[in-house]
Order: C-alpha cells, then structure tokens, then sequence
C-alpha cells in the first residue's frame, strides 16, 4: 500500500515539475517575442538590404496570406513610414486555383486578401495558363515559369523576387515549380542586373506548427528572418478568412498554429556552381 502511495506521490512531483517547466517556457517565448517586436523597426527590416520593389511570386490564390503575409506586411508598413524611399510591392499569382472548378471565386478572393494586406488591385496579377494547372500532380515547366517571372520582373522594375524554396513549404509540385523557375533563371544567367531572388525556407513539420514558439529557432538561424508583430498576425488572419471558399476545418488549425502566418525565414538563390 505504502509503495503504491509514494508511486503516487512521485508522479505528481513530476507531473508538477514538467508543469512550471512548461509554463516558464511558454512565458520566456513570449517575452523573448515581445522584447524583439518592440524594438523591431519594421523600416530597420532586413528585407531593405536587397532592394526597394518587390514582386512575391505564388502559385495559388490564398499563397499570399497562408505563407508570405509577414513579408509583404513588413514592405507595406516600411512604405507607409517612409515613402520617400520609394517601395512597392507586386503579388504574381500563376494559376487561378482552379483544381475544384473555383476559379472565378478564388481570383475575386485573392483580390479581396491582398487589399487587406495593404496590396491594391492594380499591383496583383494573376495568371491563366493552359500548360499551368492547379494541380497536386503537375510540375510546371521551369522555363515557362522562369520567363513568365522575367517578364513581370522587368515590366515592373523589380529588385527583388520572393518565392518558395526547393521545398515549397507543403511540397506541392506548382510550389516547388517557382523554384525550379527561379532556378532556370539563375543557372541560364537571365536575372536582370541587380535583381535578388528570395526563398522561403521550409522548415519540417513539428517546427510548421509551433507557432510563434518556433521564433527562437528561426532567429538563430542564417537568413533573412522577418517577424510579425500581433498586429500583422491578426490581419493575416482576416486576410486569410477572405479566401471563404477554402476555410475548411483543417485550414482554421493552419490558421491558428503555423509559424508561416507570423515568421518567414527567407534565404537568397545563388547560381548553382558548374562544379555542383
Ligand atoms: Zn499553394
């Protein structure tokens, strides 16, 4: 009896000490979040280092909030407090998500989304390309992707691409389609002079949905780590609440626990070596 007792008791010490262990963690994260917020200056941003216009590149209509929000919200902010150094920002979007038949809805969707990102219409280009399906099962050509991406590149005189990585963050093939894109445009020495190429590190699964508790990870690492403050983590939210049609109950868990919606690591695309 007595040694069910003190089995008793050790499992509540431990249960009591992984407790406070938990809860001191969860409470330094988010003292550590809030003590970088703050002294973020988002016209300080590290994105500015590369350039003044930008051009995100999607593949999809609800892109542009599920995985790019805190970059593109960091460059309008950035703009608003300092017109005078000129930034503008562009959203490609290269299919009209049409893999259930929802195009037409998803296009208005889009529009609507990045309006409340702070994106106006005018800067939002979607394109409908029979060789460019929405599809889980299709990899796009590179170079048709490449060339596409040039030409808005020059038409727009950007200075600085966003995408996906190699990865694509879910790994769907239009995703990882940009990048073997990018990458054509690299390795056949087509980039225009001065222009950069950013990517959206994919980070694994466990680290997708952690939240803002995958932060002190993703500040120790190498690259460009853009941080959204609660402000922009809730507009995110309502931008992505735009896109009605795809809320399904999977999406609101996306929603709520990624770290895509409130951190985006982005590293720069180097021409592969010939040695490689
Ligand atoms: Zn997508």
């Amino acid at each position: 009896m007595e040694f069910v007792h003190n089995i008793y008791i050790y499992l509540g010490l431990i249960g009591t000490i992984s407790f406070i262990l938990f809860s001191l963690i969860i409470v330094v994260v988010i003292f550590l979040y809030a003590f970088v917020v703050c002294i973020y200056c988002p016209q300080k941003s590290p994105l500015f280092k590369f350039g003044k216009r930008f051009l995100i590149v999607i593949a999809h209509p609800d892109d542009e909030c599920m995985f790019f929000a805190p970059a593109i919200q960091q460059i309008k902010s950035a703009f608003s407090r300092h017109p005078e150094n000129f930034t503008d920002i562009y959203i490609l979007c290269l299919s009209i998500g049409d893999f259930y038949k929802q195009g037409n809805i998803r296009k208005k969707e889009l529009i609507q989304s990045c309006s409340i990102l702070g994106v106006p219409s005018g800067n939002v280009f979607v394109i409908q390309h029979t060789k460019m399906p929405d599809s889980p099962h299709c990899v796009w050509r590179d170079d048709l992707v490449g060339r596409i991406i040039l030409k808005y590149t020059n038409m727009l005189s950007v200075d600085v691409v966003i995408s996906f990585d190699e990865r694509g963050v879910s790994g769907h093939p239009n995703h990882i389609s940009l990048f073997n894109g990018l990458s054509y445009l690299t390795d056949e020495d087509l980039v225009p002079v001065g222009c950069r190429f950013l990517l959206l590190k994919t980070v694994n699964k466990l680290r997708k949905y952690c939240s803002v508790f995958d932060f002190p990870l993703s500040v120790c690492e190498d690259g460009c780590v853009l941080i959204s403050c609660p402000l922009y983590i809730l507009r995110a939210q309502r931008a992505m609440r735009a896109h009605s049609s795809q809320l399904v109950w999977f999406r609101w868990l996306y929603i709520f626990f990624s770290r895509y919606m409130i951190i985006n690591s982005l590293v720069e695309l180097k021409k592969k070596n010939k040695t490689d």
